[in-house]
C-alpha cells in the first residue's frame, strides 16, 4: 500500500474527515490500522499527530500534491482495527467527530513501561554457595560475601533491587558471579494488579437450580451451533443472574473465547469482581478509572496477549481489546450509567450489541426491571429471553404495602413518616431488626405539585412535569410551552401547591427525634465524595453497627443485607415528577429494586412505599411487583406520545455564552431543519434546556422524532454539514444525543 488514511488528532468538525499520505519506505513494514503518526499539515506543515484508519493505493487527491508521513509515534497505543470500526459506528450514530469517537474507543492512549522484577537466583548447590562465602570472608570480599549470604538466607532467590537497596550489593559483583556460573539472573514482568490479593480463587460447586439451567442450556445450545443473538435474562433480584453469567463464562472461555462483563458502576465492582475472581481467579481483570495509570495500562496489555479471558467493568470497558470475544454481559442494563453524558453520546448497550456483530459475540441484558427497550425487543423476537421469576433458597419477595400521604395531611400528621411507616419503624428498634430509608431524589428538577390531590403541573403538549424557573414560570424543557406559576392547583383548586424540599440529612434528624436511641447511618452525594467512606458506611452497615440507613437511590443498587427487614420510600412519586418521558421507568425501577432489598435473609421483610399519588400505574405496579403490567401501561403511553423505543428521539443540544447569538442561531436551525421538509419526522422547540444556563453558557435544545431511524440520522448528517458551512458557529456548541435519557 502506497497511501494511508489518517485522521488528526485534532476535534474539531473542519478537520473532521480522512487526510491522506505517502507512506515512506522504511514505514511500509511497520505502519498498521489504528497507529499513531506524525506528519506535516497545512500550509505551513506544522508537525500534527494523528491516528492511521486505514490504507489505499487510489489516492482521492493528485499524487504530488500529497505529503509524506514524517514517523510512527514512539509509545503510541495502537488502536485495534476492530475499535476503529467501532469509533466510526459511534461517528455516524451519535453524532462526534472521528478524534472524539477514536478517543473514546482508546480507553489507554499513551504505552507506560511495563514494571519489570528481576531475580538472583543461586545455581550452585548450597554446599557450594556455603564454601564460596567462606572463602569470600577469608579473602575480604565484602560484597561477594554480602550478596552470598543474602541469597543463602532467601533460599537461593534475590529480588535485584532488594540486593541493591538492602545489601548494597552493585552491579558488577553480580555481573562477575553471573559469568562465574554462580547465578542467573530472571527477568519478568511484575504486572500491576488491582485487586492487590484481595480476593482468593475458592472451589465451588453451584448446583443450577431449573430456571437457572434452563436459561444456560437454552443460550449455550444455540451458541454452540454458531447462533449469535442478544437476549435478556430477566431474574427478579435474588434470581441468581450472576450464577448464570458465570456459568456461561466458563463454557466460552473452555473454548478459548473471552468475555466482557459491564457493571453500572465502580462502587459495585467490589463484590462482583469479588465473587468472579473467586470462580475465575488470575483470568479475570477490572478496568475503571480508579485504577492507577500503569494499572490501567497493564490490564490493556494482559487483554491484548489473551492472559485474561473476562473483563469487568463500567461502560467503557466494552473497548477492552480482546481479539476472541464470545460474550458480552451487561448487568443492570436498565442503570442510566450505560448512557454516556459525554461526546459521542453512546448507548454502551447498543454499541455491546454492535461489537458482538462485529467479532461475532453475543450478548446478554440482564436485569430484575428491564428497560423498556429491551423489553420491547424481547417482546417482538429480536431478542432471545429467558426469565428467573424466583429467589434462590427460602428467600421470598417482600410484602409492599402503599400509603396516601393526602390521607395523612387529613388526619392531621405533618411528619415526614406516615402512621404506617412509623409503626414498622418502632417495631424494628424494639426487635432488633435493621432498615432502609429511601429518597429517590433523582431527577429532581423543581417541578411543582399539589400536596392535596397530587397532581404535578404539566405540559399539555408533551405530557412531562414542567419546571419552576426563578422568574416564577413554570416551563416545559421538550417543547418551550410556558405559563406563569399558578395560585391554585388546576386540577383540584387546592392552594396546597408548591415544590417538594426534603433531604436525606432532614430525615436523618426526623428519625433520631422520633428514635433517640436508633443509630442512624446516611448515605447521599455528601458522605461518599471518596470510595473508601462509601465502603466504610457499607460495611458498618452490614457489621450491624447502625439501626437505620438513609439514603439516596445509592443505597437500592446490589446491596445484600441479611438482617434487613424494612425498606421505607419516603416520597415515591419525586422520580416521577422529573421532566423527562422516562420518569415512570425510572421511578418503577427504583421502586421495585428498593423494594428488593427487604428480606434477602432468613426473616421475611416488608416495604412501605409513601407517596401523593398512589394510583399511578408506575407505583401500582412496584407494590405488586408486577413488571408486566408496569410494561403494558408504559408501551401504550410511549406509543400514544411517540416516544422510544416507538419511535426514535434525538436531541439538539445547543450552548453558548452568548445568550443573543444563541437565540438567533438556534432560531436558524429550526428554521434549516424545518425546511428540509421530511417527512413523517417531527420537530419539537427549540426550547430551553432543563437547565438554561450552566457553567455561564447558556442552552437550548430542538428535539426530533420519528418512526424512521434512518430519517433522523439523515437530519444529523445535513446538520453538521450545516454548521460547517454557515458562519458564526464557532461559539456555539453543538451536540447530538439519539434517545436522551435526561431532558
Ligand atoms: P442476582 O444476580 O439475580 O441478584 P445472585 O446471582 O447474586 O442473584 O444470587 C443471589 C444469591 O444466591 C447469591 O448469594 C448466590 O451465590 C446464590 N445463588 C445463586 N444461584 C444459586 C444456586 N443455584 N444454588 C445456591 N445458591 C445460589
Ligand atoms: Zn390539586
Ligand atoms: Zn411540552
Amino acid at each position: 500500500m502506497e497511501y494511508a488514511n489518517v485522521i488528526v488528532d485534532i476535534s474539531h468538525e473542519k478537520l473532521d474527515r480522512v487526510f491522506q499520505y505517502r507512506i515512506p519506505e522504511h514505514l511500509k513494514e511497520h505502519l498498521k490500522t489504528g497507529m499513531q503518526v506524525q506528519f506535516p499539515f497545512g500550509n505551513g506543515n506544522r508537525p500534527m499527530k494523528g491516528y492511521v484508519v486505514g490504507f489505499t493505493d487510489t489516492p482521492d487527491y493528485p499524487p504530488e500534491k500529497i505529503k509524506e508521513l514524517d514517523r510512527i509515534m514512539e509509545g503510541g497505543v495502537r488502536a485495534e482495527s476492530q475499535l476503529i470500526a467501532m469509533a466510526a459506528w459511534m461517528k455516524e450514530r451519535y453524532g462526534s467527530t472521528m478524534n472524539q469517537a477514536l478517543k473514546t474507543v482508546l480507553p489507554v492512549k499513551q504505552e507506560i513501561a511495563e514494571k519489570k522484577e528481576v531475580r538472583l537466583r543461586l545455581i550452585v548447590s548450597k554446599e557450594q554457595g556455603e564454601a564460596l562465602l567462606k572463602d569470600a570472608l577469608h579473602k575480604n570480599f565484602r560484597a561477594k560475601a554480602r550478596l552470598l549470604a543474602a541469597l543463602l538466607d532467601h533460599g537461593g532467590v534475590l529480588d535485584k533491587k532488594e540486593a541493591a537497596d538492602r545489601y548494597k550489593v552493585t552491579a558488577p559483583v553480580i555481573r562477575k558471579f553471573e559469568e562465574d556460573g554462580i547465578l542467573v539472573q530472571e527477568s519478568r514482568i511484575q504486572y500491576r494488579n488491582p485487586f492487590e490479593g484481595h480476593f482468593e480463587q475458592k472451589e465451588r460447586t453451584v448446583l443450577l437450580t431449573e430456571e437457572q439451567q434452563a436459561a444456560v442450556d437454552g443460550i449455550f445450545s444455540e451458541y454452540e451451533k454458531g447462533i449469535r443473538k442478544t437476549y435478556l435474562l430477566q431474574g427478579v433480584t435474588g434470581s441468581g443472574k450472576t450464577e448464570v453469567y458465570m456459568e456461561l463464562i466458563a463454557r466460552i472461555t473452555e473454548e478459548g473465547k473471552q468475555a466482557i462483563v459491564l457493571i453500572p458502576e465502580i462502587a459495585l465492582t467490589f463484590q462482583t469482581v469479588r465473587r468472579f475472581y473467586e470462580r475465575f481467579g488470575d483470568r479475570v481483570s477490572v478496568m475503571h478509572s480508579r485504577l492507577s495509570d500503569g494499572e490501567r495500562y497493564d490490564q490493556f496489555v494482559r487483554a491484548r496477549e489473551g492472559s485474561i479471558d473476562v473483563m469487568i467493568g463500567p461502560r467503557s470497558a466494552l473497548f477492552t481489546p480482546f481479539s476472541q470475544i464470545g460474550l458480552i454481559i451487561i448487568d443492570e442494563e436498565h442503570e442510566g450509567a450505560y448512557k454516556s453524558e459525554t461526546v459521542p453520546r453512546y448507548d454502551a448497550r447498543e454499541a455491546a450489541v454492535y461489537r458482538a456483530s462485529l467479532c461475532g459475540a453475543s450478548v446478554i441484558l440482564g436485569s430484575a426491571t428491564p428497560s423498556v427497550e429491551t423489553a420491547f425487543h424481547a417482546r417482538n423476537g429480536q431478542y432471545g429471553w429467558y426469565r428467573l421469576d424466583r429467589r434462590i433458597g427460602r428467600a421470598v419477595l417482600p410484602e409492599v404495602s402503599v400509603v396516601d400521604l393526602r390521607e395523612e395531611l387529613k388526619a392531621g400528621n405533618r411528619s415526614i413518616f406516615s402512621r404506617r411507616l412509623y409503626s414498622a419503624m418502632d417495631d424494628r428498634m424494639k426487635k432488633g431488626q435493621q432498615m432502609m430509608l429511601f429518597l429517590n431524589r433523582r431527577g429532581l428538577s423543581g417541578f411543582v405539585s399539589c400536596r392535596s390531590c397530587g397532581k404535578a403541573i404539566r405540559c399539555p403538549h408533551c405530557d412531562v412535569t414542567l419546571s419552576l424557573h426563578g422568574d416564577g414560570s413554570l416551563k416545559c424543557h421538550y417543547c418551550g410551552y410556558q405559563i406563569r406559576m399558578p395560585k391554585a392547583c388546576p386540577t383540584c383548586g387546592s392552594p396546597y401547591i408548591s415544590g417538594f424540599r426534603a433531604g436525606t440529612q432532614q430525615i436523618e434528624r426526623e428519625v433520631k427525634k422520633y428514635f433517640p436511641k436508633a443509630r442512624v447511618l446516611r448515605m447521599d452525594y455528601d458522605t461518599t465524595r471518596t470510595r473508601e467512606s462509601y465502603e466504610k458506611i457499607l460495611s458498618a452497615f452490614g457489621k450491624g453497627e447502625a439501626d437505620v440507613l438513609v439514603g439516596t437511590q445509592m443505597i437500592v443498587k446490589g446491596h445484600d443485607f441479611p438482617n434487613v427487614t424494612l425498606v421505607g420510600v419516603l416520597a415515591a412519586d419525586i422520580s416521577l415528577y422529573a421532566s423527562d418521558y422516562r420518569a415512570a421507568e425510572r421511578t418503577f425501577q427504583l421502586l421495585t429494586q428498593a423494594a428488593g432489598r427487604a428480606g434477602r435473609g432468613e426473616q421475611a421483610g416488608e416495604a412501605v412505599i409513601q407517596t401523593y399519588m398512589p394510583e399511578h400505574y408506575s407505583i401500582q405496579a412496584a407494590v405488586k411487583q408486577d413488571y408486566e403490567a408496569f410494561y403494558r401501561q408504559e408501551i401504550a403511553y410511549r406509543n400514544l406520545m411517540g416516544y422510544p423505543p416507538v419511535e426514535t428521539m434525538m436531541g439538539i443540544y445547543l450552548s453558548a455564552g452568548d445568550q443573543e447569538l444563541l437565540e438567533e442561531k438556534t432560531k436558524a436551525l429550526g428554521i434549516f431543519i424545518r425546511e428540509m421538509q421530511q417527512q413523517e419526522v417531527l420537530m419539537i422547540g427549540p426550547a430551553d434546556a432543563a437547565l438554561t444556563r450552566l457553567n455561564d453558557r447558556y442552552r437550548k435544545v430542538i428535539y426530533l422524532k420519528s418512526r424512521q431511524e434512518e430519517k433522523l440520522l439523515l437530519i444529523k448528517n445535513k446538520t453538521e454539514h450545516y454548521l460547517e458551512m454557515d458562519a458564526g458557529w464557532e461559539k456555539i456548541r453543538v451536540q447530538f444525543d439519539m434517545n436522551p435519557f435526561q431532558a
